[in-house]
Formats: structure tokens, sequence, C-alpha cells
């Protein structure tokens, strides 16, 4: 089943397999009417995915998905609504794409010592110009060696914590996450919640600190997930008192994981885009 509306997905200004205009195409022939564009640390898709829907019933969000720690744990905060030109904004991507650049360098030093000749040039090569460079990235080049079957194996091998070319960042606090995309005019939104594999204790914690911090919504529904865990995220809206926001989180090609695919909301929830925030972006 495909929803009209997805709220987290990534172009290859990161770590997503086609470009912003590729990525509005593919949007517009599933017949979405809102997308918003989600790179990690990132805002360079925004404008030609915008321009790529001008003429068309798709009106593209700029988005954001943010890198943050918490409690020795890698949170994503997704951002919707954002002024992309915001400086405050701009000077957080600006600082991330350095320690960004640091960790890829790290990775790469790594994966040449195990035997992976040229790891970072190659693995850029791949990624449009000036991309921003995740471990997706990576494991796609890994992928490409030949040595690996999936994504999955590559992370699990080589680039997930504990894996032989692993490398720690400590990266920015949810708090600052937060404030950031509340200055640029956004909201703050937790992205997919059981990807962490946090205990239920942890998670609602992360929640109470999330929602001090100026968090609004929750990610509840995602492609690729189980009833019971939409339920789940469903009733910690209600508890907390938060929105709840849908995202495919699409990279690329795959059977389960799709713009549009399967986010339908649970009734219970009230959904991000009711916010005044919002407004200006979701007409109908
Ligand atoms: P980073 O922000 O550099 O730590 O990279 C995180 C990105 O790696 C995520 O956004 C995903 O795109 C990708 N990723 C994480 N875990 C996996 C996995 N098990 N298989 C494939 N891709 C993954
Ligand atoms: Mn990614
Ligand atoms: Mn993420
Ligand atoms: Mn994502």
């Amino acid at each position: 089943m495909i929803e009209k509306i997805d709220l987290h997905c990534h172009t290859n200004a990161s770590d997503g397999a086609f470009s912003p205009k590729d990525i509005a195409l593919r949007a517009i022939a599933r017949g979405l009417r809102y997308l918003a564009i989600t790179d990690h640390d990132c805002v360079n898709g925004i404008k030609e995915a915008q321009e790529s829907a001008k003429d068309s019933n798709l009106t593209i969000i700029p988005g954001i998905e943010i890198s943050t720690t918490w409690r020795g744990a890698q949170i994503h905060i997704v951002g919707l609504c954002i002024d992309y030109t915001s400086k405050a904004l701009l000077d957080l991507i600006a600082r991330q794409r350095v320690k960004r650049e640091q960790r890829a360098q790290a990775i790469g030093l790594k994966l040449e010592k195990l035997g992976f000749k040229d790891a970072l040039a190659k693995t850029k090569e791949q990624a449009s110009d000036g991309a921003v460079i995740t471990r997706g990235n990576y494991a796609r080049f890994l992928v490409s060696t030949g040595l690996f079957s999936s994504t999955d194996e590559a992370f699990n091998k080589y680039l997930k914590k504990g894996g032989r070319a692993y490398v720690n960042t400590e990266w920015i606090d949810v708090k600052e996450a937060c404030e950031i995309i509340l200055l640029s005019g956004g909201i703050p939104v937790l992205a997919h919640p059981k990807r962490y594999t946090l205990t239920n204790t942890k998670l609602r914690a992360l929640i109470e600190y999330f929602k001090e911090a100026g968090g609004i919504a929750i990610e509840v529904s995602s492609s690729q997930q189980s009833p019971d865990d939409r339920r789940y995220l469903a009733d910690l809206c209600t508890r907390y008192d938060m929105l709840a926001s849908c995202g495919s989180d699409f990279h690329t090609e795959n059977r389960w994981r799709d713009l549009g695919l399967n986010l339908a909301m649970p009734d219970s929830v009230k959904p991000v885009w009711t916010h005044k925030k919002a407004q200006e972006y979701f007409k109908d």
C-alpha cells in the first residue's frame, strides 16, 4: 500500500542512491503528494528536488536528519519544514561535515589495513560530488567489491559497532540538534525509535529527554516495521502527548522499503502535519 505522505528519505547528497531529481520523479510516479528530503547532516539535495517537482502534484518538504549521541547510542533527529538557509543550521552542518570527513578517513584507513585499497576514494567515486559520506556509502563500496552479498553483511562484519572497521564518533547532543532545528523554524522528530535497540525503559527515557529538549514528534510509521512496533510507538505518542510522523527512510531500490510504502498512520495519533509550523507546506 502506497501512502501519499513520506517524511523521511535520502538522496545522493548523502547516502541515497538516487539524485534529488530522480527521487522527486520517483515520488511523482508513485503518486505521492508530500515528500520530505532528509539527508544526513546535509541540505544540498532539497533545491534540486523542489525544482524537479515544481510542475507536479508533489510538494517537497525541506528536511534534514541530524546525527546525535545520547548515553553512548547514536540517535537520529529529523528536522522537518526547516529553513535550510538558516545560519544556525548551516553552522551545524559545517561542524558535522568536519567530523564526518575525519571519521570517513579513519574508516578508510582501517579498511586499507584490511586489504581494501583506496577504500575512501572509491567510496567517494560512487557518491555524488561533495556528498556527505556515511557508513551507508562505505557499505555500498564494500558490496561492489563482490566480497559481500549485501550491505547488511558489510555492516555486520565491518561497519557496525564492534566490526573490524568501526570508528566511534561523539556526535552532538540531542538537545543541541533540537535547538538548532527549532531555531531554523523546523519541527524536531525522533527518527525510527525502534532501530536503536534500546530497552523500553531506555526508549522512554530518551523520549522524555527529547521532549524536554523541544522535540515535537516521533516517527511512528516506517516501511519495514511490524504491526506491534507501530502500535507501540503510537501508544508512546499518546502517553507523551507528541505528534506522529511517517517515513520510509528510502535509500535505494529495495523490495521492502520505498517512497510512501506501508506508511499508514494508526487512527489514535495526531499527525505531525497538523502542527502550525507545517501549514506553509501542507495545503490540503
Ligand atoms: P552513519 O551516520 O555514518 O553512522 O551511517 C548510518 C547509515 O548507515 C544509516 O543511515 C543507514 O543508511 C546505514 N545503515 C546502518 N545500519 C545498516 C545496516 N545494517 N545495513 C545497511 N545500512 C545500514
Ligand atoms: Mn542513511
Ligand atoms: Mn537514520
Ligand atoms: Mn534516514
